[in-house]
């Protein structure tokens, strides 16, 4: 089976679906067709560890765009359909059961893929590797009062499912082999002091520990740590990390490093080709290298900004993502580069619970985390943009 279209989008995330919403704003004729690897429509992911959780949000509330909205825009839904080849020469893109989707201006918004532990047991049926609303599915059809889980991780999944999962009555122990919770974004002080506030909680924070081997006895898992031995758990949970699902790219000879590499205007090294989301290595302007961001609010303005460019619109992305995280009491949202390998000023109004911190290269401002400061991600971008020469100082009250 053979189609041809206008604009063919492979990928149905949040990237995928914001590049609908760039096209039109530029084209309202052309054909489009989105694939998805996944059944579902489009949707918002941050809510699986966060929102759905704690009755904050429904599953019919994370979907991005109504059926209608589709139809209203003419878009031609594939879902279930992995896109597995692209024949960049001939443009056409072809999916797992054979279908040839022809194009005239393509968007690779992929995504990642969570990273498989490389330990025996790794692959186990029922170990959680978690990213997905079927992954919710799973998960929330397996917790019950008193289930005991292990969470493998302490970054951005780990360390959020252990928050919910322990609101949601689960006994939750954390491993992870850094030396204290979401070590690569926060400083050693406020990563203790937030890992604290978890064993307060009561949940079993395991620092320092490195996971060797997965077993498991009819509905029991065991995990086999180096350092403390055998652990057992009810339902056992993975959150370490991604690896960019570039395959596509890769097996058309399109130039890829970490992810996709794309110009400015989001093209890869073939012009009608363009990538977004968290697959997609852009140059970041504002910091003046290259980089991937595996956050919601990049998927969403790059894939936009895809869009409008696959119809003719000619922009430079420019745009500096922000992301955010809710860790109990603690919430954050974050801009720039945030990474505690950085120099980082700390500027609390209470210590280690509400103020903001500024990572620093050179004694330039590259990135800021405003903890439970709310509505100030516009001054930390102005003041990343402006590039100066700051001291420890002279950052004291700057963004409140
Ligand atoms: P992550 O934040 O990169 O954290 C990975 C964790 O796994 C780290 O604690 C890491 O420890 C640990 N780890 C790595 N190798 C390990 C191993 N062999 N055994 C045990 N632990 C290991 O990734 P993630 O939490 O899996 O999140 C996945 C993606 O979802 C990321 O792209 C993230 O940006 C995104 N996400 C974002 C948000 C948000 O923006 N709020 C929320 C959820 C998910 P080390 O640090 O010591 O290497």
């Amino acid at each position: 089976m053979k189609g041809r279209y206008r604009y063919v989008i492979a990928g149905g995330g949040l990237a995928g679906a914001s590049a609908i919403k760039g096209i039109r704003e530029h084209d309202s004729e052309g054909s489009i067709v989105l694939l998805g690897a996944e059944a579902h429509r489009p949707y918002d992911r941050p809510p699986l560890s966060k929102k759905l959780w704690l009755g904050k949000k429904k599953v019919e509330d994370i979907f991005i765009g109504s059926p209608e909205f589709y139809e209203k825009n003419r878009v031609e839904l594939m879902l279930g359909k992995k896109a597995v080849s692209l024949d960049a020469r001939a443009r056409e893109l072809r999916d797992e059961e054979g279908r040839v989707y022809g194009y005239e201006k393509l968007l690779i918004a992929t995504g990642c893929q969570p990273r498989k532990l490389d330990i025996p047991g790794a692959d186990l049926r029922d170990v959680c590797y978690f990213r997905t609303l079927d992954d919710y599915f799973f998960l929330r059809e397996k917790v019950f009062d008193g289930a005991s889980a292990i969470i493998i991780g302490g970054g951005f999944i780990g360390s959020e499912l252990a928050a919910v999962l322990s609101v949601n009555k689960v006994s939750v122990t954390m491993v992870f082999p850094s030396a204290y919770l979401c070590n690569r974004v926060l400083p050693e002080a406020l990563g203790q002091s937030v890992q604290r506030g978890f064993i307060d909680r009561g949940i079993r924070v395991l620092a320092n520990t490195t996971p060797m081997a997965f077993e498991q006895k009819e509905k029991k898992f065991s995990v086999l740590t180096k350092e403390r031995g055998a652990l057992e758990c009810d339902i056992l949970i993975v959150g370490a990390g991604v690896s960019p699902s570039a395959g596509l790219a890769e097996g058309a000879l399109l130039k890829t490093g970490d992810g996709i590499e794309v110009n400015s205007r989001l093209q890869t090294s073939d012009a009608d080709v363009y990538s977004a989301g968290d697959v997609a290595s852009f140059p970041y302007r504002e910091l003046g290298e290259r980089k991937r961001v595996e956050h919601w609010d990049n998927a969403m303005s790059q894939g936009k900004l895809a869009g409008e460019n696959m119809a003719g619109a000619d922009k430079e992305y420019d745009y500096m993502p922000y992301f955010f995280s809710d860790l109990f009491d603690f919430g954050y949202e974050a801009v720039g580069e945030v990474s505690s390998r950085l120099d980082v000023v700390s500027d609390w109004q209470v210590e280690n619970k509400k103020g903001v911190l500024y990572y620093l290269k050179e004694n330039r401002v590259r990135g800021v985390m405003l903890c439970n400061v709310w509505d100030r991600v516009e001054d930390a971008r102005a003041l990343i943009r402006k590039k100066e020469i700051v001291t420890a100082d002279g950052l004291k009250g700057r963004i409140r």
